[in-house]
C-alpha cells in the first residue's frame, strides 16, 4: 500500500492485482477511481453485480487513512469484514451487533491508522461521539453504499441517510463517493440533493443485461409451469426461484425435488446452519435449484445461475431487476421467468393496504407496485420498459430478447367485459352496500347458482349470467387486467373489488379499454407428475 505515488492510475491498478488478483479494470471502474484518488465526488450508479466495491476500496488502499463505507446492510458486514481480511486487507466494521469490547477494538484500530476500511451502519453517524471519533482519525474517502436509501420516494427509504449530508459539511476535504444499483431519474436526483453532492461527477453504467432473457407468463397452475418450463429450458442448470411466503418456499422446493429436480429451500426461518450448508451447496455444484424468500441473493456471487424464477409477484421493478440481475453474470443466455396472476395483485393491494405504515408510505408502495404491474401488462418489448424505468434508452428500439419481442402479444377491445364486471361491482357497492371478491364477481357473471350466490340473492340481479361468453380464467385475467389499470381496486382483508373514479369514465362515457390477449390454454399442461 505504502507503494510511492506514481500517478493514482498505475498504483490503483498495482492494487487491483496484488490485492484482488484481477487484470484490468471493468466499464466505468477505472474512471470512477481515478477521480476519486484525485479527490473528487462522485455518484455512481451501476447494476448490481457490475463491481461496485471496488470503486471504493482500491481508493481506500491507494489514499492514506480510512476508508469510511456506510451500509444499510448490516447482516452482510462481518462477511465483508472477512472477505477482505482474507485478501489481507485491514478491514473493520461497527455495528448494533458488536459488544463494547469489540467496538473498543475496532476504534483503537481506526486512531491509530491500522484501518484500510472501516464499515459503519448510518445510525451510528447520529452518534456525536462516533463523530468525534471519526475527526479524531484520518479518513480517506467516505463510501454511501445503496444510496437510494436517501430518497424518500425510493423502495427502500431509510430516515438515517438524511443526517449524511453532514459528511461534506464537516469532511469538505473527504471525497465522497455514493454508490447505488438502482435508481430512476428521481431517485437520482434526490441522492445528488439531500447527500449535498452538486459537484461530482456522475458515472451512469447501463442498466441493459442482453443475456437475460424477460418473460412473464399468467399464472395458472404454478408449480406445474414452473416445471415445465426447468425441464423444457433449464434441465441440470442451477437456478433460483423466489417466493413470498415461507410456506409456498417449502411447499415449491418438495414439489421440484419430487419431480427429479434437485432443490433446496432457503428462508429466515430455517436455522442458521441449513441457511448455511443449502447456499453453500448452491455456490459449489452445477445445477442446484434454490427456492428461496428474498432473503436469499444479497452478496451471492454465482456466475452461472442460469435462470431466477418468480411464483409471486415482487414488490417493485428494483426488486425484479435486482433478484432477475443475479442470472447470468457470465455473460451466457439466462433466463429471467415469472408468473403473476390475479390473486398476486389482490394480495399485495391487500398487503399495502392493511399492512404498518402511515399514508405516505403507502402511496410508495403502491406507486411502486403499479409500476411493476405495468411492466406485467406491458404490450411493449419488456427490456425497453424495464430500462426506461430506470431512466435509460426511454426510445430504444425493442430488443428481440424478451417475450412481448419474440411473440408479439395481440390486444382486443375489452370495454364491453370491463363494463360488464364493473356494473356487476357496481350493482353490489352502490346499489346494495356490498362488497365482494374477484370469485363471487365472476360467479355471478357466470351465471353460477353456488350457495353463497343463493344466500346474497345475487341470481336476481340483472347482471347475472351476462359473461357466459368468458371462461373462468379468462374473467380472472380481465379483472387482473382491470386491477392493473387502476379500473378496479381491493379494499379489506378479504380482498373485496371496489370501484375506482376511473370506473366511471368505462361505465358511463364509453372510454374503451384495450386489454391483453391471453394463451387459452397455458403451458401448464403440459407438465406430467406431481399432480
Ligand atoms: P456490486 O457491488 O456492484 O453488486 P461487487 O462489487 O460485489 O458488485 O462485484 C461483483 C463481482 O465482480 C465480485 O465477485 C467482484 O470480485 C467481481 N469483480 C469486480 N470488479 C472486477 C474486475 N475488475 N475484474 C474481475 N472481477 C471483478
Ligand atoms: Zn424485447
Amino acid at each position: 500500500v505504502e507503494t510511492p505515488a506514481a500517478g493514482g492510475d498505475s498504483e490503483a491498478l498495482a492494487a487491483l492485482h496484488r490485492v484482488f488478483g484481477y487484470d484490468s479494470f471493468r466499464g466505468e471502474q477505472g474512471a470512477v477511481i481515478e477521480h476519486v484518488v484525485a479527490g473528487g465526488d462522485a455518484v455512481v450508479l451501476m447494476p448490481t453485480g457490475a463491481g461496485k466495491s471496488l470503486c471504493y476500496q482500491i481508493p481506500a488502499l491507494v489514499r492514506p487513512g480510512t476508508g469510511v463505507v456506510i451500509s444499510p446492510l448490516i447482516a452482510l458486514m462481518q462477511d465483508q469484514v472477512d472477505a477482505l481480511r482474507a485478501l489481507g486487507v485491514r478491514a473493520g466494521f461497527m455495528n448494533s451487533t458488536q459488544d463494547f469490547d469489540e467496538r473498543r477494538m475496532v476504534e483503537a484500530e481506526f486512531l491509530a491508522g491500522e484501518l484500510d476500511l472501516l464499515y459503519l451502519a448510518p445510525e451510528r453517524l447520529r452518534l456525536e461521539p462516533m463523530r468525534e471519533l471519526l475527526s479524531r482519525g484520518k479518513i480517506s474517502v467516505f463510501a454511501i453504499d445503496e444510496a437510494h436509501c436517501v430518497s424518500q420516494w425510493g423502495h427502500d427509504f431509510r430516515p438515517d441517510y438524511l443526517a449524511l449530508s453532514l459528511l461534506g459539511e464537516r469532511w469538505p476535504d473527504v471525497p465522497r463517493l455514493a454508490l447505488t444499483a438502482t435508481a430512476t431519474h428521481a431517485t437520482h436526483r434526490e441522492i445528488t440533493e439531500r447527500l449535498g453532492m452538486p459537484d461530482a461527477r456522475h458515472f451512469v453504467a447501463s442498466f441493459d443485461r442482453p443475456n437475460i432473457q424477460y418473460r412473464i407468463v399468467p399464472k395458472a397452475e404454478p408449480k406445474k409451469q414452473l416445471l415445465s418450463f426447468l425441464r423444457e429450458e433449464h434441465a441440470g442448470d442451477a437456478g433460483i426461484v423466489y417466493c413470498l411466503s415461507r410456506n409456498s418456499v417449502e411447499r415449491t422446493a418438495e414439489f421440484l425435488s419430487a419431480n427429479g429436480v434437485e432443490a433446496v429451500p432457503y428462508h429466515a426461518g430455517l436455522d442458521a446452519g441449513t441457511r448455511a450448508a443449502h447456499q453453500a451447496r448452491f455456490l459449489r455444484e452445477d445445477g442446484l435449484v434454490v427456492v428461496a424468500t428474498i432473503a436469499f441473493g444479497m452478496g451471492i456471487d454465482k456466475p452461472d445461475v442460469r435462470f431466477v424464477a418468480h411464483l409471486d409477484l415482487p414488490k417493485s421493478v428494483e426488486g425484479y431487476y435486482q433478484e432477475t440481475g443475479r442470472a447470468g453474470r457470465d455473460g451466457l443466455p439466462s433466463t429471467a421467468w415469472m408468473a403473476y396472476g390475479l390473486n398476486d395483485v389482490i394480495q399485495q393491494r391487500k398487503m399495502i393496504q392493511s399492512g404498518e405504515g402511515d399514508e405516505m408510505f403507502r402511496r410508495r408502495a403502491a406507486a411502486h407496485l403499479d409500476a411493476m404491474l405495468a411492466l406485467c401488462e406491458t404490450v411493449r418489448c419488456r427490456r425497453s420498459q424495464l430500462l426506461a424505468y430506470f431512466g435509460q434508452d426511454a426510445d430504444a428500439e425493442a430488443c428481440g430478447n424478451c417475450d412481448t419481442c419474440l411473440s408479439p402479444p395481440e390486444t382486443w377491445d375489452g370495454t364491453v367485459v370491463a363494463q360488464k364486471v364493473l356494473s356487476t361491482v357496481w350493482r353490489l357497492e352502490r346499489e346494495r352496500r356490498q362488497k365482494f371478491g374477484a370469485g363471487q364477481i365472476i360467479d355471478i357473471l357466470l351465471g353460477r347458482r353456488t350457495a353463497k350466490v343463493i344466500q346474497f340473492d345475487h341470481d336476481q340481479l340483472s347482471v347475472f349470467g351476462i359473461g357466459e361468453e368468458l371462461a373462468e380464467g379468462e374473467w380472472r385475467g380481465v379483472v387482473r387486467q382491470l386491477l392493473a389499470q387502476g379500473l378496479l381496486a381491493v379494499e379489506g382483508e378479504y380482498g373485496a373489488l371496489v370501484l375506482t373514479e376511473e370506473s366511471g369514465t368505462v361505465l358511463w362515457h364509453g372510454r374503451e379499454v384495450p386489454l391483453r390477449k391471453e394463451p387459452k390454454r397455458p403451458t401448464a399442461s403440459r407438465a406430467s407428475g406431481g399432480g
